[in-house]
């Protein structure tokens, strides 16, 4: 068994639980990309058997804190079970379902997500890389089902020193097209071609909260920035219905993914509505959301709901200074379209923006707006895509909704 002899005080984040060994904490030792460590102390002292990483700047990630326990097959199957069945712990309203959120449930690297009874999987580390046969099986095996996609074609994998790979790994030539069912509403999405596994799943709760704002405060004017396929929009609409408030209503979708606006557009017909019909506007904007912003700001345009959920700007804690500007810049042009009385549902899914950060960054936008405004609610990525004690990084997406305070 190989070993990992880590540096003076570098044992204190693993016995933290904390899963990742950096290239610094490393003393001496070495192993084959995704080989199976032993990491010790300075004074040989066992710590975790971890996967090895021989590319990465984590040089290695825990399977296990438990000496005792062997790294293998039955290992990882009870692993990939345990964690499909901890979904039955959550209230989740949708047959898309994460299944796997790597780090949080003791499998590092593996992303797993189930839509409808079709498996998609992102094998993001050397350790799962190298477990990837056996963790496909378990997954099949835990869930029952016969179809699993694999969308290793995430920027994560570089890091790993891994290329991109996609297709069928169990079942082939099957539908990639795929339509799910969440709270209320319908949403299609192509395992193959759209981002991540697909689709935005940690999104799901926010755009359930969206949908209630929009039936109690009968939105008028909706402003749905960075919509990928148009979820908030659809999520304002169903809301709208329940108050039998569609008609006049009025929706903005912005995004720079014509594939994915097209599907926005879709989406309304899937779910029943109809713009003529039913006596609402519904405009797609392929651009980009900085210029409309400023657009509709030199146009006079107001909204009494608005939605800015970019995409990462700072992966790490080193972009975070240039992110905290860029989310600055768009949150105060939001702020200035609110009309006073509406809510801003604001966003950062940057793991290097923390929460205390990411509210610093949406005050001081206030503030350069001249817009003041109250924190009505916290927001942050649906239970299926959990937060752990020990791993801190593992909250990623956090959101705030900010209601303008009256004239
Ligand atoms: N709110 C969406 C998820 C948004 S993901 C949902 O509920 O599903 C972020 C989106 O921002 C992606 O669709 C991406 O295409 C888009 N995007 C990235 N940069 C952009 C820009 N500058 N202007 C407009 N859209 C952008």
């Amino acid at each position: 068994m190989k070993t990992l002899r880590l540096k003076p005080g570098k044992e204190r984040s693993l016995q933290r639980r904390h899963p990742w060994v950096f290239e610094s904490a490393i003393a001496r030792g070495g192993a084959d990309a995704g080989e199976t460590v032993r990491i010790e102390s300075h004074d040989g002292a066992f710590l975790a058997w971890a996967a090895f990483s021989p590319e990465s700047k984590i040089r290695a990630r825990a399977w296990s804190f438990v000496e005792t326990q062997r790294i293998d097959a039955a290992f990882l199957a009870s692993v990939v079970a345990r964690a499909v069945a901890a979904r039955g712990l959550f209230e989740l309203q949708s047959d898309g379902v994460r299944l796997v959120h790597g780090e949080a449930d003791g499998l590092p690297g593996l992303i797993v997500d189930r839509y409808g009874d079709t498996l998609v999987a992102q094998f993001l580390s050397a350790g799962v890389e190298r477990w990837k046969a056996v963790l496909a099986d378990a997954l099949l095996k835990a869930t029952g089902l016969s179809k699993l996609y694999e969308r290793s074609d995430a920027s994560g994998r570089e890091r790993e020193g891994l290329k991109p790979v996609t297709g069928w790994l169990r079942g082939q030539d099957e539908a990639t097209e795929i339509v799910i069912r969440e709270h209320d509403w319908k949403l299609s999405l192509d395992i193959a071609t759209g981002h991540k596994t697909g689709f935005y799943l940690d999104q799901r709760d926010s755009r359930r909260r969206f949908a209630e704002m929009a039936r109690h405060r009968r939105f008028r004017r909706v402003l749905n920035c960075f919509c990928y396929t148009g979820g908030f929009t659809v999520a304002a609409l169903a809301g709208l219905k329940a108050a039998d408030a569609v008609k006049g209503a009025s929706l903005v979708s912005v995004d720079s993914s014509l594939p994915a606006l097209e599907r926005a557009r879709a989406h309304l017909a899937l779910n029943g509505f109809d713009a003529a019909a039913d006596g609402f506007e519904a405009e797609f904007l392929d651009a980009n959301v900085n210029t409309v912003l400023r657009e509709f700001l030199d146009q006079g345009r107001s909204f009494d709901a608005i939605v800015l959920d970019p995409p990462k700007f700072a992966p790490t804690v080193a972009h975070a200074e240039r992110a905290a500007r860029a989310y600055k810049d768009i949150n105060r042009l939001a702020l200035k379209l609110l009309e006073p009385g509406g809510v801003l549902l604001t966003f950062s899914c940057s793991g290097g923006v923390g929460a205390d950060l990411f509210h610093k960054i949406v005050a001081s936008a206030g503030l350069d707006a001249g817009v003041d405004g109250y924190i009505a609610e916290r927001l942050g990525a649906a239970p299926d895509h959990p937060m752990t004690i020990e791993f801190p990084e593992g909250e990623y997406l956090k959101g705030l909704a900010v209601v303008r305070k009256p004239a």
